[in-house]
């Protein structure tokens, strides 16, 4: 899935920051949430509720991120903006058309 830069013009794949769609940060927070439910799991009451809350934020936040690194990056890798579109897209299509980008085969 080739992508385009719509700043620099680039063709080639975009890449993800660093707190986003990246696998490894994901499963950390996935494994952090599930630990301090585990250790907290016969208090649920109280001023420890918070801790609860945060944990399950944290597995939200985690489950988004592992979605988001399955799709394409969108940060060039030549000007750092994060213009990436996908070519085969309608956007990436009516950008091509508009600039009369001729793509290499
Ligand atoms: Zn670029």
């Amino acid at each position: 899935m080739k992508q385009i830069c719509k700043k620099c013009l680039l063709i080639g794949h975009g890449r993800h920051g660093f707190f986003s769609g990246n696998v490894y940060i994901a499963f950390s927070q996935i494994a952090l949430g599930v630990a301090l439910i585990a250790i907290n799991i016969d208090r649920l009451s109280g001023p420890e509720l918070i801790i609860h809350i945060l944990a399950a934020l944290s597995i939200v936040v985690g489950v988004l991120n592992l979605l988001d690194s399955r799709k394409p990056g969108r940060i060039c890798p030549r000007c750092n903006k994060a213009e990436m579109i996908v070519i085969e897209t309608q956007e990436g299509q009516k950008f091509i058309k508009e600039n009369n980008i001729s793509l290499p085969q």
